[in-house]
């Protein structure tokens, strides 16, 4: 009888390294087959979604297990059945979301006015959104710097991290699925979906205006908090403008006991206060490389953060714009 023969170099003949190499070559061949069908890396949560989907329907466990004694035409016969079943896979998984949650690792989704009725239906609570007022600064999903020329409202984070509120990390699932907002229903990774039209973002004023009581010290809070005028009262001062500190402490204290009186007075969870009134301007002047320290007579003094080298103009990392 002919003695099996493996020469190692799997790529120069493929099949022989089929007929006759060991489960590792194969393992390696089917991953390398997988990725340039995929298109995508094999570190990918997509690439082994996928790939487990497939090697369960294909029986791909056993197969390896077994390897060392399968005759040639049975390894042959396997993996015809694990191209067939790759093939069948991918063709009904290609333009669909596998839930394997990657895009929910980078970022939580930005609100549409089509979300409005997960509101209504506390779906979504106040203490999970933060508004981004116009002219926070706010890092792309590509991870550019930008200002925002209009409001966003959004899905918080969980600290520390990119991820969604709502996406639980040991089980790579969302927790509302059934009831996503529509951004994470048009997601698409497999192309670049359609940007949202500007008209069908979600802001304050749709959830808000009727309420007067409160619209009254949002409107208050947006003009005297006003990134903008923020922002170049911190680089006033950076200049060595002595005028520029009055609208800047003056902005922080009217920040601070505002978001004090809805808390205390109004019982408002800390949390939804960065609905209504965006996050506190200290962590915006945090992105700007200052820090606002609060002193115990109740007002607030200004430092250079040491971390920043060139303060004014650094965007904060911890703000993605889904
Ligand atoms: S859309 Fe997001 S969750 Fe769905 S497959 Fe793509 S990366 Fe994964
Ligand atoms: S709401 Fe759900 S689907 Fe959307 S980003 Fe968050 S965890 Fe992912």
């Amino acid at each position: 009888m002919q003695k099996n023969r493996f020469t190692g170099k799997i790529r120069t003949d493929p099949w022989e390294t089929l007929a006759v190499g060991p489960p590792e070559a194969m393992v390696s061949l089917w991953e390398e087959f997988l990725q340039d069908t995929l298109g995508a890396p094999k570190k990918s949560a997509r690439f082994r979604v996928l790939r487990r989907e497939i090697e369960t329907a294909a029986g791909f466990q056993e197969a390896c297990r077994n390897w060392r004694r399968m005759p040639p035409e049975e390894r042959g016969r396997f993996w015809r059945q694990l191209m067939e079943t790759c093939r069948h896979i991918l063709e009904e998984t290609r333009e669909v979301c596998v839930r394997c949650g990657e895009c929910c690792e980078k970022g939580s989704p930005t609100l549409l006015l089509a979300d409005l009725p997960l509101l209504q239906q506390e779906v979504l609570k106040w203490e999970e959104i933060v508004t981004l007022p116009r002219g926070e600064q706010v890092l792309s999903r590509e991870g550019r710097p930008q200002i925002l020329g209009e409001e966003r409202l959004k899905i918080r984070e969980i600290p520390g991290t990119r991820q969604c509120w709502f996406y639980v990390a040991a089980t790579r699932s969302c927790r509302i699925y059934e009831q996503r907002p529509e951004q994470c229903r048009r997601q698409q990774c497999w192309q670049e979906p359609p940007p949202p039209e500007a008209e069908e973002f979600l802001n304050r004023r749709h959830l808000l205006q009727a309420v007067p009581e409160v619209w009254e010290l949002i409107t208050a809070h947006a003009e005297r908090c006003d990134r903008k005028r923020v922002r170049e009262a911190v680089m006033g001062l950076l200049r060595g403008d002595e005028t520029a500190s009055e609208p800047l402490f003056e902005a922080l204290h009217f920040d601070h006991y505002l978001r004090q009186m809805l808390t205390g007075d109004w019982g408002l969870p800390a949390a939804a206060t960065d609905l209504l009134l965006g996050r506190p301007l200290p962590v915006f002047l945090g992105s700007l490389g200052l820090k606002a320290v609060l002193t115990p007579e109740g007002v607030f003094r200004l430092e250079i953060k040491e971390s920043c080298s060139q303060p004014g103009t650094a965007p904060d990392a911890g703000l993605v714009l889904g």
